[in-house]
């Protein structure tokens, strides 16, 4: 136990650091690696890797997957999938986190940054519609569901179905989310999603590429497997990478797909207690569609445009007082130094995903904090408001 958690007082729990999200462990995860070790299938793939596509595959509803080392890892197949090269023009989503979007520039892409809406916080396709008239020659569009919330999907698959270009979905963190009734990361001609430490299920690292193109997925695989052609000796034709997930780590993560729906079901909970907990104070919560139904990954407050008593850097600082865990939303990719000259489209000069970033703060949503401790977090939240 890291000596911080220790206990130095008489209330052991309120010295307990309490996350944003961590990874919550069970008992299914260590059969898959014993069995990994018991056949030796130790080394890169194995039955856990091939088992874990599958399985994965079968609960999103998709054809084809590639388990990969990362999230990221497969947002840049995708991008190749796509055909990127140099100075391409790829529509993204600008409130997210960086890694949706670097992997255009690994290609030589130029990303052009597309405003949020305010009814999910995603990609506004009225700004994604725009920025295809500015931009007819946009070669992808990659979209993120942030925080576990779906996007105008529907809306954004027409335009890109339109337009002919293929859209990119990064479900890395909305796994298990669905969209009238259809799991994202079914969406894109390409989808991605991450098993990252913190993620909604975890294999300590990781990702997966989606698609019902299985010709894709196979190029995928071999690009992530040193572009090594299927010869006696070491022969490549094209430039590889080292993208593979281990068959331990698949072990881990067939474990943790098991329970899958009863970590979104505790999310969810975590989610509604916020709700009910904050209902008589200026705020409101990460919003999702009526249609769609969110996996709840990080529970968000949005504070109203009139409060001036306080703000998201205060809160933030306070419940860090109390050793409680929570974070800004992610900030917008075209406030970033490293995208200065890259545009950004929205409609009518607003700055939503700006707007969201300065009001909003993400709230420790970790499904192994106690509805005790969660009564603590929302007391010191309300008490900033006192
Ligand atoms: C976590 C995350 C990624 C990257 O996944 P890794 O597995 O950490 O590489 C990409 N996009 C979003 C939106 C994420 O939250």
């Amino acid at each position: 136990m890291p000596e911080s958690s220790k206990s130095t007082g008489k209330d052991n729990n309120l010295n307990k650091r309490i996350y944003l999200s961590s990874p919550t462990m069970h008992d299914l995860e260590m059969k898959y690696i014993q069995e990994a070790f018991d056949t030796n299938w130790v080394a890169p793939l194995g039955k856990n890797v091939d088992e874990f596509e599958k399985e994965i595959a079968s609960y999103v509803g998709v054809e084809h997957a590639a388990a990969l080392n990362s999230g990221t890892a497969g947002l840049h197949l995708a991008v190749k999938l796509c055909g990127i090269k140099r100075d391409d023009i790829v529509l993204c989503s600008d409130l997210t986190f960086s890694a949706t979007v670097n992997p255009v520039s690994y290609e030589g892409g130029r990303q052009v940054f597309v405003d949020s809406e305010l009814d999910t916080w995603n990609m506004d396709p009225k700004a994604l519609e725009k920025a295809f008239k500015a931009y007819p020659n946009t070669k992808a569009v990659i979209v993120a569901h942030l925080y576990g919330t779906p996007a105008k999907i529907d809306e954004i698959k027409e335009l890109c179905d339109h337009h002919n270009v293929p859209l990119i979905e990064d479900a890395a963190e909305s796994l298990g989310a669905t969209y009238k009734g259809k799991q994202t990361g079914t969406f894109g001609k390409y989808s991605i999603l991450s098993f990252n430490g913190n993620k909604i299920i975890t294999t300590s690292g990781g990702g997966m590429l989606l698609s019902n193109d299985e010709k894709a997925v196979k190029k995928a695989r071999f690009w992530a497997t040193q572009a090594r052609e299927p010869a006696p000796y070491y022969q490549h034709e094209e430039i590889g990478y080292n993208y593979r997930m281990s068959n331990i780590v698949a072990g881990i993560g067939r474990g943790q797909l098991h329970y899958l729906d009863q970590h979104i079901q505790r999310k969810r909970e975590i989610y509604e207690t916020y709700k009910e907990g904050f209902k008589d104070l200026p705020l409101t919560m990460n919003p999702y569609l009526k249609d769609s139904k969110p996996n709840f990954w990080l529970s968000c407050i949005l504070l109203n445009k009139e409060v001036t008593q306080t703000n998201p850097t205060q809160i933030r600082e306070k419940l860090e007082e109390h050793n409680i865990e929570s974070r800004p939303i992610w900030k917008p990719m075209h406030m970033q130094p490293v995208f200065k000259d890259n545009e950004f489209i929205s409609i009518d000069n607003k700055n939503n995903s700006k707007d969201i970033f300065e009001r909003g703060l993400c709230l420790p949503s970790d499904i192994k904090m106690t509805d005790k401790e969660q009564e603590n977090v929302i007391q010191i939240v309300k008490r900033v408001f006192a």
